[in-house]
C-alpha cells in the first residue's frame, strides 16, 4: 500500500529535524477509506436530466444522492447531510429539474449563504444546458436590467436570504409568476444558519412559506447540510416543517491521516503579564505548507482571516525561495477581492499540480470542486466540527491517502481538542443552535411579516405562538403595527425590510467608511461598535488594514484611513452584569447553576497594541459611553464555604505561601506536561465518575471561622472581572479594570471585630469600583496579600494549604478529592474541620481563580454550543450584589440572546469538565493565552490563577456530580462526555 505510506511519509517530513523532546505532533489517527455504494438512476427522472447528468461525469449516483431526491420528488421535506465531495448537488438538481422539464411553468429557489456559492452552482446547472429550465441569480451584483428579466422569466432563481429579505418577499406581487407555481425551495449550506443570523434566517422562510401559501403554492424543502448532529431535527427548526434526513454516506473517501499539533511554546518572547507565548499557528502552517510542497503535495492551508492566509503563503514561499526558487512560484494566496474567473483559474491551478499550495481563510469562499487534494492544513480550529470536516474533507481522493493537519492556536479550545483527539475524530458533530423564539429577532421578522402580508391569529403558531404574541403586543403599542379584528398590520408606506439586519443583532448599523474616498467598507453592530471601530483600532476589511480616526456613535458612522501598522489593537473594556429574570436554578448544595436574562453594561475604556508576535506595544486610554445589552446569561455560584473549604490533604509547609506566590508558582506536575506521555493516577483519578450522595451539606470550616472571628481580613474579594463579546475579530484582547469592591469579614456571622486598616481597603477598593482605573496589581490579588499579617495566614492556613495543579497530591493521603469520591468531611493534617469538595482557596485567590475558569469556560463553549468565542461574554466575581456569591457569567453577545447560554446550562457538565481538561492540558506554567488567558479580557488578563480555576471548576462539577443525579446535567454529562472523553 504505498499510498498508505504516502501520507505517513508527508508527516515524517514536515516533522523532520524537530527533536522528539519537541515534538509538536500530540496525535496521529488513521481513518479507513471508504467504497461507494452505487444505484441505478430512478424511473422517476427525466431522461433528458439523466442524460445531461452522465454526460458531465456522473455515470451512476450514490445511494444518498437517489435517497434525498426520491423523498423531495415525493414531496417530503428532506435535508441532505453527509460529507464534502459527497455529491450533494445532485441530490436537488435532479428532482428539482426533472419537474421543470415536467411542468413547463414549475419554478424553483435556491438559497445559498454567500455569492461565490451560489454563483459556482448556477454555472454547474447551467452547465447541463437543459432546455427551459432559464436558471438565473438574483442577487447584489444582478444588473437592474437583468432583475426584471429575472422576475419575469427566471424559472430557477438562484439567491441568498438577504436578497430573499430585501429584494424577493419585500415587494413580492411582482414575484407572482414565482411563487404561484413555486414547486422547490433548495437551501444550500444550511449549516452555516445559527446564531441570530439563522434565528433571522428560520423565521424568513416561514414569511417565505406564508407569501407561497398566499400564492397558492406549497414548496417542498430541500436543504443540504454539512454532516451534523441531528439533521432532521435542525432542518424542521430552520424550516418550521417536519423534514427528513439523509446522512449515510454513500460516496467513495480515500484512507486520511489525521495530525494534531500544538506549536511550541517561544523562547524569546514573553505575552501579556509575562506569559508565554506559542509560535503562532499561522507561521507554522506556512511552515509545514513548505515541506508539503517540497514533496510534490497539493495542500490547501486554511487560515482564519485573509490577512493570516497571506501572510501564511508569504512565509511559505520565504522558505521555498531558499530551496528552490521555482518552487516558492507554486504557492499562492486566495486575495481580496477576487473576482470569479481569477479565482476559478487559481482552483484549477491548484486542481491541476500547477499550484500546489494555496492559502485561504474558509470552505465557502472555495469552489465546490476543490477536492481530492494530498494535504490540508488547518491553521486554527475552525469552529465548528461540521466545517473542521469539511475543510479537511478538501484532502484525499478514491483509493488515495490524504494527509491533514490540524495546528492549534492558543486558545483554550485549540488546546483542548489537540489533547483531547477523540474530540475532533470521535465525536457527533454538533447541532447548530437557533432560537427563532428571540424577541428580538422575532420583532423585526413579524413586522416584516406583516408588512408582505396582514397576520393572522391563526399563523401566530408558526412563528413562535405565545412568544410571538407577546412581541407582536409590544409592537402594537408602539405603534409599529396596527391590531384590526381580521389580524396585525403594518401601516407605514416605507418598508420594513430595508431597516431589518438579518445578519447583524438589531439596530442602526454603523457605517465603516473610508474618509478619503467615502467608500463604504461595512458595517459593525451598534453593540460592538466601541469595542471594535474605537479611535486608534485597526479594522480589517477583505484582508485589507484600516486605522479608524473618528468613531461618530451619534451619526452612525466610523472615518477610516487605509494603514496597515506593526499591531493589532484589542479594546478594553469595564463591564457590569444584573440578573434581570432566572429561569432556571439548580441547587447542588452550595452550588448553584442558573440561567436567565440579564443586562450587561459594558464601557470601553481603552486599548491594548500589540504585534503579531504577542509582544504588548501600549495601552491607549479612550473616553467612550457605556453600552447596555439584554441578553441571556448562564452563570454558577460557589458558597465561600465551598471556596474557601479545603479539598485536599495536608500541606502544612504551605501555609504560609501568601497568594501571589502561589498563584506564580509552576504548575508542576507530569500531568500539566504535555498529556502525550499519559496521564499520571492523580489526573486519572479525579476524572473518575463520582458516587453521588455521600457527603452531607458542606459545613464552614472552623479554621476559616475562627480566622474570622480573629478579625482576619478576607480577601479583597470582589473584583468583578468581565470579558466583554465583539471585540475585533483580528486577535485582539480587551481589558479595562473591573472594579474592586472589598468587604471585610466582618460581615460575617460570628465575626467580632474588623481590624483596624480593612475598612481604609474597602473605601479604596470601592473607590476603584465607581470606575477609577488602576493598574491590576493595585487591586487584584498582590494589594490583598500584603495587607495580610503573614502570621495569621500562616495560622490560619495550617492544615489547608492549597497545592498548584498536579503535584499528585490529591490523590495522595486522602484517597482523592473529596468533591470526586464523595467522601464526607475530612479530618487530616492539622486536623480541623473543613468543607468537603471544596476548592480550598485562601480568599485573596478567589477572584483570579474565578476570573481564570471563566476565561477558559468561554473558550470551550463553542465546543457545545456552535458559537465563535466572540459572540459570548463573561464576567466574574468574588461577591455579586444579585446572587450574594461568588459568580462566574457566562452570557450570548447579541440582545436576546441566540441561544449559547441555553446550550451551555444544557451542557453544563460537559463543558466545565472540557474546560478544567483544557486547562490542565496546558503545560504553561501559570496560565497563557492557550489556557486562561482570553484575548478580550476586560481586565488584562489580571487577577488569573490558573491552578485556582482547576479548584473551582473541581468544586462544580463535584457538587454537580454529587447532587445532580435529580436534575439531568447529568445525564447530558453522560451523553455527551461518551462522546469527548
Ligand atoms: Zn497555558
Ligand atoms: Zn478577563
Amino acid at each position: 500500500m504505498a499510498e498508505i505510506e504516502r501520507a505517513r511519509r508527508l508527516l515524517g517530513r514536515v516533522t523532520a529535524g524537530i527533536p522528539e523532546s519537541a515534538n509538536p505532533v500530540t496525535h496521529v489517527a488513521e481513518q479507513p477509506a471508504r467504497r461507494a455504494r452505487c444505484v441505478d438512476w430512478p424511473e422517476w427522472a427525466d431522461a433528458d436530466v439523466v442524460a445531461a447528468l452522465r454526460k458531465c461525469g456522473v455515470d451512476q449516483p450514490w445511494a444518498h444522492q437517489i435517497e434525498a431526491a426520491s423523498l423531495a420528488h415525493a414531496g417530503r421535506n428532506v435535508v441532505i447531510s453527509t460529507g464534502t465531495a459527497s455529491g450533494k448537488s445532485l441530490a436537488y438538481q435532479l428532482p428539482v429539474l426533472s419537474d421543470l422539464v415536467e411542468d413547463e411553468k414549475a419554478c424553483a429557489l435556491y438559497l445559498s449563504p454567500t455569492k461565490a456559492l451560489g454563483a459556482d452552482q448556477l454555472r454547474s446547472v447551467s452547465e447541463l444546458e437543459i432546455a427551459g429550465v432559464r436558471a438565473a441569480s438574483y442577487d447584489g451584483d444582478t444588473p437592474m436590467a437583468e432583475r426584471d428579466w429575472v422576475r419575469a422569466h427566471a424559472r430557477w432563481v438562484f439567491t441568498n436570504p438577504d436578497m430573499l429579505h430585501r429584494g424577493i418577499l419585500a415587494s413580492h406581487a411582482r414575484w407572482s409568476r414565482l411563487f404561484r407555481k413555486l414547486k422547490y425551495v433548495v437551501v444550500d449550506e444550511c449549516h452555516g444558519y445559527r446564531g441570530v443570523f439563522g434565528s433571522h434566517v428560520a423565521l424568513l422562510l416561514r414569511r417565505l412559506q406564508r407569501v407561497a401559501r398566499y400564492y397558492g403554492s406549497s414548496p417542498v424543502f430541500v436543504l443540504a447540510s454539512a454532516t451534523t448532529a441531528s439533521p432532521a431535527e435542525f432542518a424542521s427548526r430552520l424550516i418550521g416543517q417536519e423534514c427528513e434526513a439523509v446522512t449515510e454516506d454513500a460516496s467513495p473517501r480515500g484512507a486520511r491521516t489525521v495530525a494534531l499539533w500544538e506549536p511550541p511554546l517561544l523562547e524569546d518572547f514573553s505575552g501579556e503579564n509575562g506569559a508565554p507565548v506559542r509560535r503562532s499557528a499561522g507561521a507554522e502552517a506556512g511552515r509545514i505548507l513548505a515541506e508539503l510542497v517540497v514533496e510534490g503535495a497539493r495542500t490547501l492551508a486554511f487560515v482564519r482571516s485573509r490577512r493570516g492566509a497571506e501572510l501564511t503563503a508569504l512565509g511559505a514561499r520565504r522558505i521555498l525561495s531558499e530551496v528552490d526558487p521555482t518552487l516558492a512560484e507554486q504557492v499562492a494566496a486566495y486575495r481580496a477581492g477576487f473576482l470569479p474567473e481569477e479565482r476559478r483559474k487559481l482552483e484549477r491551478a491548484l486542481l491541476s499540480g500547477e499550484l500546489l499550495g494555496v492559502a485561504t481563510t474558509n470552505a465557502l469562499e472555495l469552489g465546490v470542486d476543490i477536492a481530492g487534494l494530498d494535504a490540508v492544513v488547518l491553521a486554527g480550529y475552525p469552529g465548528t466540527l461540521a466545517s473542521f470536516w469539511q475543510q479537511a474533507g478538501r484532502a484525499g481522493r478514491s483509493g488515495d491517502e490524504a494527509l491533514v493537519v490540524f495546528v492549534a492556536r492558543d486558545d483554550p479550545l485549540d488546546t483542548y481538542l489537540v489533547h483531547h483527539p477523540a474530540a475532533i475524530l470521535e465525536r457527533p458533530v454538533e447541532t447548530a443552535v437557533l432560537d427563532p423564539a428571540n424577541p428580538y429577532v422575532l420583532a423585526p421578522q413579524l413586522a416584516c411579516a406583516a408588512a408582505e402580508l396582514p397576520l393572522t391569529a391563526q399563523e401566530l403558531d408558526t412563528f413562535g405562538g405565545d412568544a410571538a404574541r407577546g412581541v407582536l403586543d409590544a409592537l402594537v403599542a408602539d405603534k409599529v403595527l396596527r391590531r384590526r379584528p381580521s389580524g396585525w398590520y403594518w401601516t407605514s408606506r416605507d418598508r420594513p425590510q430595508y431597516e431589518v439586519d438579518i445578519r447583524g443583532s438589531g439596530g442602526d448599523q454603523i457605517a465603516v467608511v473610508e474618509a478619503d474616498t467615502s467608500r463604504l467598507l461595512g458595517t459593525v453592530d451598534p453593540g460592538s461598535a466601541c469595542a471594535t471601530v474605537h479611535p486608534g483600532a485597526v479594522y480589517l476589511h477583505q484582508g485589507s488594514s484600516y486605522v479608524v480616526d473618528e468613531l461618530d456613535l451619534e451619526a452612525g458612522v466610523a472615518l477610516v484611513h487605509a494603514e496597515d501598522p506593526e499591531w493589532t489593537t484589542s479594546a478594553r473594556e469595564l463591564a457590569d452584569i444584573s440578573v434581570l429574570a432566572v429561569q432556571e436554578r439548580v441547587d447542588y448544595g452550595g452550588v448553584t447553576v442558573c440561567l436567565g436574562d440579564v443586562a450587561v453594561t459594558s464601557q470601553v475604556v481603552g486599548y491594548l497594541r500589540r504585534r503579531p508576535s504577542g509582544e504588548i506595544l501600549d495601552q491607549v486610554a479612550l473616553d467612550l459611553p457605556a453600552q447596555r445589552l439584554e441578553t441571556r446569561a448562564v452563570w454558577y455560584t460557589i458558597s465561600d464555604e465551598l471556596l474557601e473549604g479545603a479539598r485536599m490533604a495536608a500541606e502544612p509547609e504551605a501555609g504560609r505561601a501568601v497568594a501571589g506566590a502561589e498563584a506564580q508558582r509552576p504548575a508542576a506536575g507530569a500531568e500539566a506536561r504535555r498529556p502525550t506521555a499519559g496521564r499520571p493516577a492523580a489526573e486519572a483519578e479525579a476524572q473518575r465518575p463520582v458516587a453521588a450522595g455521600e457527603a452531607g451539606r458542606p459545613v464552614a470550616g472552623a479554621e476559616a471561622r475562627r480566622a474570622v472571628a480573629a478579625g482576619e481580613v478576607r480577601a479583597g474579594v470582589a473584583a468583578r472581572l468581565a470579558d466583554g463579546v465583539g471585540e475585533a475579530r483580528s486577535g485582539e484582547a480587551a481589558a479595562g479594570r473591573g472594579g474592586a469592591a472589598a468587604r471585610s469579614d466582618g460581615a460575617l456571622p460570628g465575626s467580632g471585630e474588623t481590624p483596624a486598616g480593612s475598612g481604609a481597603r474597602a473605601v479604596e477598593a470601592n473607590r476603584r469600583s465607581a470606575g477609577i482605573g488602576g493598574l491590576a496589581a493595585e487591586d487584584g490579588v498582590p494589594a490583598v496579600a500584603a495587607g495580610t499579617d503573614p502570621a495569621e495566614t500562616g495560622e490560619r492556613l495550617t492544615g489547608t494549604g492549597e497545592r498548584p495543579i498536579g503535584t499528585g497530591a490529591r490523590s495522595a493521603g486522602n484517597g482523592g478529592d473529596p468533591a470526586e469520591t464523595g467522601a464526607p468531611p475530612v479530618r487530616t493534617g492539622g486536623g480541623s474541620g473543613r468543607t468537603p469538595g471544596g476548592a480550598g482557596l485562601e480568599p485573596a485567590r478567589i477572584p483570579g481563580a474565578l476570573h481564570a475558569a471563566e476565561h477558559a469556560a468561554i473558550g470551550l463553549l463553542p465546543l457545545f454550543a456552535t458559537c465563535d468565542r466572540w459572540d459570548i461574554g463573561g464576567v466574574s466575581t468574588a461577591l455579586h450584589a444579585d446572587t450574594g456569591e461568588a459568580t462566574v457569567f457566562v452570557h450570548d453577545g447579541h440582545p436576546g440572546g441566540a441561544g449559547f447560554a441555553d446550550r451551555g446550562f444544557a451542557a453544563l457538565v460537559p463543558w466545565l469538565a472540557a474546560t478544567r481538561e483544557a486547562i490542565v492540558s496546558c503545560e504553561c506554567p501559570a496560565g497563557c493565552p492557550s489556557c486562561v488567558q482570553s484575548p478580550k479580557c476586560g481586565n488584562g488578563n489580571d487577577p488569573l490563577d490558573k491552578a485556582g480555576a482547576v479548584a473551582v471548576l473541581d468544586t462544580v462539577l463535584g457538587a454537580v456530580r454529587q447532587h445532580g443525579s435529580r436534575y439531568g446535567h447529568v445525564e447530558v454529562q453522560a451523553a455527551d462526555t461518551a462522546a469527548t472523553s
